[in-house]
């Protein structure tokens, strides 16, 4: 029996609903209401400075309006941070992290003279493998003990197979000294917790998603299926940005254009069924796969959302 499909959007409460953002909720929730999956919501809340209230009531507000319901209850990434820091502890346990004493002085100074030979600057801390009768008794961040040869291995559903030398990425702070989780490790410990089987985000979290393979990999557990989508660009090619236009969400529905069709065309934002343009919510369910996203940035096209919304 194959497993249910759980899919998961996971956005930073920093601001209003992007279309972007609406997009990879979409794509998400096209997959799994399409194969009788779950579509959850997480809200990664972690980093308290940057979240607001206000950013969080935005953005369920905006996937209420496009009409992506999620099941169970919104996740607060927050609310389980011992749930993560019990995970950081069981990586120690198993051998696959370590106490770490470095600080951001002695960090700052390894970089410099390895900058200074001309060697790449990855972090080795001292305390990788040292002898536990050396621990000072004082607070320790926990590191991830990444294996330093070999390679690290992306299967990506779009962009194919991705190859990181494991050289290139160093023993990162699972752990602050302060208790605290990054927000690598919560991200895996979330997902696998969650039971999300497909993470599909952009590609701007390519570069992570060799580290969080490396925590599942630390942890004994399996890892989903990668479909990292390339971000929108704007109808230039550049980045897109408040001077393309509108980009947010609620800015849309402030205009009066349906959902449906704001579904339909987002839909369309770098994924294709053949040469339909033009198709419904239950068509998009059951049409849509991963092997319909494009490998590069999709234009977003003023001229063709307002016909796409004319047509529903
Ligand atoms: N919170 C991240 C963001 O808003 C997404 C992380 C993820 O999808 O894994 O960019």
């Amino acid at each position: 029996m194959t497993k249910p499909v759980v899919t998961r959007f996971a956005p930073s409460p920093t601001g209003y609903l992007h279309i972007g953002g609406g997009r990879t909720a979409l794509f998400n929730w096209l997959y799994a209401r399409g194969r009788g999956g779950k579509f959850l919501l997480r809200i990664e809340d972690t980093d308290r400075e940057r979240s607001t209230p206000e950013a969080t009531a935005a953005i369920l507000q905006g996937l209420t309006w496009l009409g992506l319901d999620w099941d169970g209850d919104v996740i607060s990434q927050f609310a389980r941070k011992d749930r993560h820091a019990e995970v950081a502890h069981e990586m120690l346990a198993r051998g696959t992290a370590y106490r770490c004493w470095s600080t951001p002085e002695e960090i700052a100074a390894f970089r410099a003279e390895a900058e200074a030979r001309g060697t790449y600057a990855v972090f080795q801390s001292p305390w990788r493998d040292a002898d536990p009768a050396t621990w000072p008794d004082a607070p320790y961040a926990i590191r991830m003990k990444a294996p330093r040869e070999g390679e690290t291995v992306i299967d990506d559903q779009v962009q194919g197979r991705v190859v990181i030398q494991n050289a290139t990425l160093d023993d990162m702070i699972v752990l602050r000294s302060d208790g605290t989780p990054t927000y690598m490790l919560a991200v895996v410990v979330d997902d696998h917790d969650m039971g999300v089987t497909h993470v599909i985000r952009g590609d701007d979290h390519l570069n992570n998603a060799a580290r969080q393979q490396m925590v599942y990999d630390a942890m004994g557990w399996e890892v989903p299926i990668w479909a990292h989508i390339p971000l929108i660009h704007g109808p230039d090619g550049k980045k897109l940005s408040k001077r393309h236009g509108a980009t947010g969400v609620h800015e849309y529905q402030a205009m009066g254009y349906p959902a449906s069709g704001m579904r339909n065309y987002l839909a369309r934002l770098g994924w294709a069924h053949g040469d339909d343009e033009l198709f419904t919510t239950e068509q998009a369910m059951e049409w849509f796969d991963l092997s319909g996203i494009g490998r590069s940035p999709a234009r977003l096209d003023f001229k063709k959302l307002e016909s796409t919304c004319g047509w529903h």
